[in-house]
């Protein structure tokens, strides 16, 4: 099947057409990040406005890059949560004209389910597999039993690893989104300023990283009160070590305790270079499979929402044209059927 996608959940306006759920023949991209840089995050209202403004020429080109033509379509994708609700109903409204206009399906698609099948753009998905999703808006460990099946067995109880990164980043004065600032003052970094790790209970495999944002800003404010500079290299490096260092504990718990013959690393945090290249030492030396997707395919982008679509889209389980965007849809209810 070839399916276009369209993703608008947040600040990216992104359509892409792939065959098969894993051949990706285009995937564009429009960011929106400039716009947003100087009010130091997304601002909801204006994210709708230049969704609107770009989504005809994304799905336009989307379809002319991928060498095919529109009755070449099968089906369409479309992210229908969670995300801002104003983005959401941008894609959502596209991708149902679409679908009237060439009378194919409709597959409203999750998401984070798309982070996690960004993998199966990259090689074949093994199961059970524990996937390890961090981005800006979701920290979460997810069993995979089959395909297309998604248990939460951890979530973070209070910021997204990403809003963690974002909100650091901005206290050591660098621009919207800070998360590749830090990574790179962490990677220069020659000394460490030691911060703690918030371990929770010992068979939790929640999250919680407001404590170590507020720990940095604990040493922000003692430098300030010295009248030096804060050490921004350490305290970086101090901050992505304890991250890094619960995120890759726990994923390994995980994948042990339920058997996964893979992991699967996803999400716009996926791009952190300490924690791809810890995760990936910590695998080797078990063995144990990783599919981590190129930074293209981590960040936000519609090829990814085509890929888990196609769950969908060969077991014939689609979207009715009066469904709604769903800020705050469930992954696991998201699962295939059978
Ligand atoms: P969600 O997917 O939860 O709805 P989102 O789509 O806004 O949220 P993504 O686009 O997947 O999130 O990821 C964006 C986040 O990734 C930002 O918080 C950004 O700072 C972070 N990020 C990007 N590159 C890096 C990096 N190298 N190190 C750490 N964080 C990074
Ligand atoms: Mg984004
Ligand atoms: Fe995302």
């Amino acid at each position: 099947g070839v399916i276009l996608a369209i993703e608008t959940s947040c600040d990216e306006t992104s359509a892409a057409v792939v065959r098969g759920g894993k051949e990706v023949l285009s995937n564009l991209v429009s960011s929106q990040v400039e716009t947003h840089r100087r009010f130091g995050g997304v601002v909801p209202e204006i994210a709708s406005r230049k969704h609107v403004e770009s989504i005809t020429l994304m799905m336009e080109q989307a379809v002319a890059e991928s060498g095919l033509s529109l009755k070449d379509v099968d089906a369409v994708a479309v992210t229908q949560g969670p995300g801002l609700v104003g983005s959401l109903l941008v894609g959502l409204a596209a991708a149902k004209a679409l679908a009237l206009a060439l009378d194919v399906p409709l597959i409203g698609t999750h998401h984070i389910a798309g982070h996690i099948y960004a993998n199966r753009l990259i090689g074949e998905m093994l199961y059970p597999a524990v996937a390890l999703v961090v981005s800006g808006g979701h920290t979460e460990l997810v069993v995979l039993e089959r395909e297309g099946s998604f248990r939460i067995i951890g979530r973070t109880r209070d910021d997204a690893v990403g809003e963690a990164y974002d909100k650091v980043a901005r206290a050591l004065n660098f621009p919207y989104p800070g998360g590749p600032h830090i990574d790179r003052l962490a990677m220069e970094a020659d000394d460490v300023n030691e911060l703690p790790r918030a371990w929770l209970e010992p068979e939790s495999y929640d999250f919680s990283f407001s404590g170590l944002k507020s720990a940095v800003l604990a040493e922000i404010n003692k430098a300030r009160m010295k009248g030096e500079p804060p050490m921004r290299p350490a305290l970086a490096r101090g901050f992505q070590e304890s991250v890094i260092d619960v995120l890759v504990t726990k994923a390994l718990r995980a994948a042990e305790e339920f058997g996964a013959r893979q992991l699967l690393l996803c999400g716009g945090v996926a791009a952190n270079r300490g924690l791809r290249g810890t995760l990936t030492a910590a695998c080797e030396a078990r063995g144990l499979p990783l599919l981590i997707p190129p930074l293209s395919l981590c960040t936000d982008n519609a090829a990814m929402i085509g890929a888990a679509a196609h769950l969908k889209w060969v077991r014939g389980e689609f979207t009715p044209l009066d469904a709604k965007a769903d800020p705050l849809l469930s992954l696991e209810a998201w699962s295939v059927k059978d």
